[in-house]
């Protein structure tokens, strides 16, 4: 099934969206899953860095200059299309965190046990929640961020609670 049918991106789209290995070594950065040309911006106005383009008008597709990206997460709260994650592949070896927009109630916690789920929302293993991010500054779309197993960072990209799942 293509992307044009289910809405999940293929592997072809997500290649040039994710950062070099090198680049995802040295600290948290932003990958935009955002593909189809609509009318939004948000993500540009949200960046303090100016990390985020759009060429052209506001109905092309986004871009991410790592290099400039600190990873802060601000456009992760800013995206109505959910489609932004920050990940962090610098931790220990074996780990790596996944910074997610979450928008379910009731919030987790840190330290909660979760159910990692990937883009076509097939279960990938289990996460630990490290942070939990609630504040008007972040335009009121909360950020999760799981610790994860680093083999799994570029494809967790949602969660169930585990009482969920129960
Ligand atoms: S994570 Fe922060 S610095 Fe990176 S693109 Fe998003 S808003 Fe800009
Ligand atoms: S705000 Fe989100 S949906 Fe809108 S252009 Fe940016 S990444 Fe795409």
């Amino acid at each position: 099934m293509s992307h044009r049918q289910d809405g999940i991106l293929e592997r072809r789209q997500l290649l040039p969206l994710v950062p070099s290995t090198e680049r995802s070594a040295c600290g948290p950065v932003a990958i935009i899953e955002c593909v189809e040309n609509i009318p939004c911006d948000p993500c540009v106005e949200a960046c303090p860095k100016g990390a985020i383009r759009i060429e052209g008008d506001m109905n092309g597709t986004p871009s991410v200059d790592f290099d400039t990206c600190d990873g802060c997460g601000l456009c992760v709260s800013a995206c109505p299309g959910l489609a932004i994650f920050v990940v962090d592949m610098s931790l220990d070896a074996g780990a790596a965190t996944v910074s997610l927009p979450y928008e379910y109630t009731p919030l987790p916690s840190v330290g909660d046990t979760v159910v990692t789920l990937s883009r076509e929302g097939k279960v990938l293993g289990e996460g630990t929640v490290k942070r939990v991010l609630q504040a008007l500054a972040l335009d009121r779309t909360p950020i999760v961020t799981l610790s994860v197993p680093a083999d799994h960072a570029m494809d967790v990209r949602h969660f169930l609670a585990k009482d969920v799942t129960a």
